[in-house]
């Protein structure tokens, strides 16, 4: 969805839609690839104007399809959140590097005459990807010996009877207090 500012009315413009399909692949830096999956987006938006300056109140519902960083089975993640946005004419191109932005509130920059509303969808479903998704907090990951998925219940392997480092760096402890 691209806004066109000068159509947007004095009194503002209130718009809901539906983001769904491959809409953020185009979105990615070239080459650039993503770990998850964008369900279909529920994305509503109040337009307001000043002068030139647009505020944008965007609230978005979604879900991700992510792989969990501890047991790497496949999850989903529900995303919600509002933002603002207020967006002023770019000058030059000196400008778009400069962004400020607050912790609710973001200003950025336009383009002759075009907001790209889903690319700041985008930009804020991004920035709620968890930097290790976990599928829970007490998720209990693979077994480090067998690869067993822990959660499905215990794989019967001995806690620690083969990894030698530690054997090794308990002798090294026990050596030392002597
Ligand atoms: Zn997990
Ligand atoms: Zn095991």
């Amino acid at each position: 969805m691209k806004i066109q500012v000068s159509l947007i009315p004095e009194e503002g413009r209130r718009l809901q839609y539906t983001l769904e399909g491959d809409w953020y692949r185009e979105m990615l830096q070239k080459g650039g690839a993503i770990e998850f999956r964008i369900r279909p987006a529920e994305v509503s938006v109040a337009i307001h104007k000043v002068l030139d300056a647009v505020t944008l109140d965007i609230q978005v519902e979604t879900a991700l399809d992510l792989g969990c960083g501890r047991c790497l089975e496949p999850f989903e993640l529900p995303v919600r959140g509002g933002f603002r946005y207020t967006l002023v004419p770019s000058r030059g191109p000196e400008e778009q590097k400069e962004e400020l932005s607050d912790e609710d509130i973001s200003f950025g920059y336009y383009q002759d005459d075009l907001i790209d509303l889903d690319a700041l969808v985008f930009e804020q479903i991004l920035l709620q990807v968890p930097m290790k998704p976990l599928c829970a907090e007490t998720c209990r990951g693979l077994c480090t010996q067998c690869g067993a998925n822990l959660n499905a219940g215990s794989c019967g392997c001995k806690p620690g009877a083969v990894d030698s480092r530690l054997d090794a760096l308990r002798n090294f402890k026990a050596k030392k207090q002597t």
